[in-house]
């Protein structure tokens, strides 16, 4: 290292140099392995490459100046603590090359074992292991495939190719039935298919093998299943991946050596116990690649007590010192136990809550760390539905509930296949033997995944858990075969687009589509379930976790509803008034003839009457709903579409008349009518004449709404009720558009409130930009905002709502230039900082002006995290996303040194 050099960059880190509080650093892997390594845990020694040494290898293309020497010195301390050298001929130290992100990826980027052998190498390999040649030959043919695949390009299935003509010489399935010379052979075809595909040799310099598995796994950070990795997970794409470059354990060295993965308690329920799988005799790769099938874990108990008791005391370390959940990687080399890994384990969204309230209960975590330890995302997926099962449904197979949910769909049996029929709008299933990482388009575009092989740690298993997605892994009563795209199980055959359904808590599969029931958590938020007195463990918890959340939290959340068994449900589920009402819907059906008459009106009078129609319809629209929030809030917003939109379409129209005049019949009306939609036609009627601007060129028409809110308001309080209305006038841009529409309304409420004690607060919407920057000024006529952030986002950037979804957002997160559609999570810098600004310029005019969000972002649970933090007094969002928003709220709040949720 060049100590003579005080500034350079420090690089690699010991193992005994890190802790887990380095992941942004080291990696999440790194780190952990050093915590395991620093708590006295038999961890195999070895070092971890920054991922700021990856972020310079990735923007510059080559290794930082210093890399090299740094990971000499590291190496040779390694070889000193080993007493071997790499790659010795006679006594070698051999080396996995393994990449670790902060944030876990399971599968995504690169690894590569048994580094450092080659054809001298693996004879000293053999005679370490008591001249076991199979095992050094088996190893050396499985670092060239590796190395072949990942560094070099090579086709795998190449390498596979040539596996299954061995096997088949020799009248076999099993590797195992490979003998030492089996394996030379297969070395040497391997060695040829390296040449073939790459022009030059197998390197044989071990320090050459190194460097290019390092550099390899730097590359592995864009390619491109990891950059849609993180594209699905919302990882960000500039953090890089450390390498770990790890003494190598051998869990193949016969009967009492083998490998496994364990919970430390049980990741799909959160249940506690002891949860895992071990496969005697085989490397970590086989367990998570579902090539053979393991054990339960409980069963090394009698294979090997000792290392079963070792592990469940490391077990119980790890959980007491990290106080979560872990997941554990493990091998026994010769009966001698390895930690080869751990984190805070993914787990499912019900096991989230239910582990966190566990914790609680066993004094490990607060109730603020309860609260972090949750999300929204995870209660969102909790209220989906699952199935509603009785006899006439008979599962005919059943595997392991890997994540769950319930999901239909029709089968499809290649990734290829599953991307194109979601894209024609079909729910689709992946059915696979087992799936691996060129999978991850498939299973992102299906429903759910159904495979015949591997256990609850199985890829499929890993990464359906991980995007929410319901899961069936290891139904090993399927036969599936691929290329014929169909399956069979018993005497049933499936083939590619019949129907299945799939329930991931149970792990049983069905024929056909199984109709779906409710969750308990949306039964919970129903009040159809008690949860002082459910033995249902995770109703407990999330009513226990909301609590807290209601306390903690700060925002207010109201909901968007415009019909009173909405705003009912709504406020079943916790909201605390409405914060947006739009009107339009109840200017359809059979109220259309009236607002063809307001349009069509050729005078003052005709125009009034049939505003006149209108008025006692609205006015019993607003007592329903000011009923159902009795003592609430409720934001009732003026018309904001066009009026045309409540016209028929104009070419239908056109069509139309032009028939009827054909036929000779009479058309006045229609004329009338096809006349007015002409006239009224728009080129871009989002920008066109709509919200304040419809309102300041219709007589009549917001004051007909407010009057019908201000009766609405006094004939509740007449009742006993308590009406609490506030007045919105949408799409304002200027002060001027409010002040006029605010001087006719405060003229009809003073008219019509009189002396019942009914109190109305006008105020508007920030949906223009010009409103935002002007904000101070609107204040002046504003007793509150409300920032539709829909139209703010829509103007913001320019991008019409409608359209650009499906037009171009594909490509604009493919590049990067957003991580998310910003109609979905607010642009924090952009369209944000128009809110921020207003919230403040509003404020500084008119303390106390009270701020709230009524765009779809009000249930986004990142936006929800900015809308606390810039000071809005309430986020709005339709009923079901309340809870979620509630618990968001909650969540932004605590301040907490706990770990990061994701
Ligand atoms: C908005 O623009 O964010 C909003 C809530 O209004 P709408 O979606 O009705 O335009
Ligand atoms: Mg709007």
């Amino acid at each position: 290292m060049a100590a003579h050099d005080p500034v350079e960059q420090k690089y690699v880190y010991d193992f005994a140099e890190g802790n887990k509080d380095l992941k942004d650093l080291l990696g999440g892997k790194g780190a952990n392995l050093a915590e395991m390594t620093n708590l006295g845990l038999p961890v195999p020694p070895g070092f971890t490459i920054t991922t700021e040494a990856c972020k310079a290898y990735l923007t510059t293309g080559r290794e930082p100046d210093g890399l090299a020497a740094q990971i000499e010195a590291h190496l040779e301390s390694l070889e000193r603590e080993m007493g071997r050298r790499l790659g010795d001929p006679d006594d070698p130290l051999l080396v996995s090359v393994r990449s670790g992100a902060k944030f876990s990826m399971p599968g995504m980027m690169e690894t590569v074992l048994n580094v450092g052998l080659n054809d001298r190498s693996v004879i000293g390999l053999s005679n370490q292991a008591g001249g076991n040649d199979r095992f050094a030959w088996d190893s050396y043919r499985r670092l060239i495939q590796m190395f072949g695949k990942t560094v070099c390009e090579v086709p795998g299935e190449e390498f596979e190719h040539a596996l299954d003509e061995i096997k088949s010489a020799k009248g076999t399935h099993n590797d195992l039935d490979l003998d030492a010379d089996d394996l030379r052979g297969l070395v040497d075809a391997y060695k040829k298919i390296f040449a073939k595909h790459t022009g030059r040799e197998f390197p044989q310099e071990p320090r050459e093998q190194l460097d290019l598995a390092i550099r390899a796994v730097f590359d592995s950070w864009n390619a491109e299943r990891a950059i849609l990795y993180r594209r699905q997970e919302r990882i960000p794409a500039d953090l890089g991946t450390a390498v770990n470059v790890v003494a190598m354990v051998f869990g193949n060295l016969g009967p009492d050596s083998g490998t496994g993965v364990a919970f430390t308690r049980d990741p799909g329920s959160g249940a506690q116990g002891i949860y895992g799988d071990y496969l005697a005799n085989a490397q970590g790769e086989d367990v998570v690649a579902g090539i053979r099938n393991t054990v339960p874990l409980q069963e090394l108990e009698q294979l090997d007590k000792t290392s079963y008791d070792q592990l469940l005391g490391i077990m119980a370390r790890l959980e007491e010192h990290y106080k979560d959940l872990c997941d554990i990687e493990f091998t026994i080399e010769r009966g001698k136990l390895w930690m080869l890994q751990t984190r805070v384990g993914k787990r499912t969204a019900a096991a989230a809550f239910v582990i966190a309230g566990q914790l609680v209960d066993e004094g490990l975590i607060d109730l603020d760390e309860a609260l972090h330890r949750v999300n929204g995302a995870q209660l969102a997926q909790l209220m989906f539905p699952r199935f509603q099962l009785d006899h006439e449904f008979e599962a005919v197979a059943k595997g392991i509930g890997a994540s769950p949910g319930a999901a239909s769909g029709k089968v499809v049996f290649t990734s290829a296949r599953a991307v194109e029929l979601a894209a024609e709008g079909e729910s689709v299933i992946l059915v696979r033997r087992e799936t691996n990482p060129d999978d991850l388009n498939g299973m992102i575009a299906a429903k759910g995944i159904l495979t015949s092989r591997g256990g609850k740690t199985s890829h499929a298993a890993v990464v359906a858990r991980g995007m929410g997605k319901t899961c069936v892994s290891g139904a090993d009563e399927l036969d599936v075969n691929v290329p014929a795209k169909k399956f069979t199980v018993g005497d049933h055959v499936v083939n590619e687009g019949d129907v299945v359904s799939i329930d991931g808590t149970t792990g049983k599969v069905y024929l056909g589509e199984v109709p779906v029931m409710p969750s308990e958590v949306v039964q919970y938020f129903e009040g159809e379930l008690d949860p002082e007195n459910t033995d249902d463990a995770l109703v407990r918890s999330v009513h226990r976790i909301m609590t807290h959340a209601d306390a903690a939290r700060r925002l207010r959340v109201r909901t968007n509803a415009d019909t009173g068994a909405d705003a009912a449900r709504a406020r079943r589920f916790g909201a605390e008034g409405i914060g947006l009402c739009r009107t339009e819907h109840m200017f359809l059906g059979d109220r259309r003839e009236l607002v063809e008459r307001l349009i069509l009106a050729s005078g003052e009078r005709e125009r009034e009457d049939a505003l006149a129609a209108l008025l006692p319809l609205q006015r019993a629209d607003f007592i329903e709903i000011f009923r159902e929030m009795d003592g609430l809030p409720v934001t009732v917003r003026l018309i904001d579409p066009p009026l045309h939109e409540f016209l028929p379409p104009l070419e239908q129209l056109a069509v139309n008349v032009a028939v009827a005049q054909e036929r000779g019949e009479d058309v006045a009306k229609e004329e009338a009518l096809l006349a007015a939609v002409r006239r009224m036609h728009e080129e871009n009627p989002m920008l066109g004449l709509r919200g304040v601007r419809l309102g300041l060129v219709i007589p009549g028409l917001f004051a007909m709404q407010v009057r019908a809110i201000a009766e609405a308001a006094v004939a509740v309080v007449r009742d006993g009720g308590k009406a609490c209305p506030e007045i919105m006038v949408p799409l304002v841009g200027a002060v001027q558009e409010l002040e006029t529409v605010r001087a006719e309304a405060e003229r009809i409420i003073a008219e019509v409130v009189g002396d019942s004690g009914v109190e109305v607060l006008i105020g508007t919407m920030i949906e223009v930009p010009r409103a935002a920057l002007t904000a101070g000024q609107i204040a002046e006529a504003a007793e509150f905002f409300s920032f539709g952030t829909n139209d703010l986002t829509q103007m913001g950037w320019g991008f019409s709502r409608d359209d650009v979804e499906g037009a171009f957002f594909w490509r604009y997160l493919e590049l990067g230039i957003f991580g998310i559609s910003p109609f979905e999570s607010i642009d924090t810098d952009g369209v944000g900082r128009l809110v921020r600004i207003a919230a403040e310029e509003g404020r500084a005019a008119r303390p106390g002006l009270k701020l709230g969000v009524c765009g779809e972002h009000g249930g986004d649970p990142d936006s929800v995290h900015f809308f606390h933090e810039v000071g809005l007094d309430y986020v709005s969002c339709s009923p079901f996303r309340v809870p979620v928003a509630r618990l968001e709220a909650g969540r932004a709040a605590i301040t907490t040194t706990g770990s990061d949720s994701r």
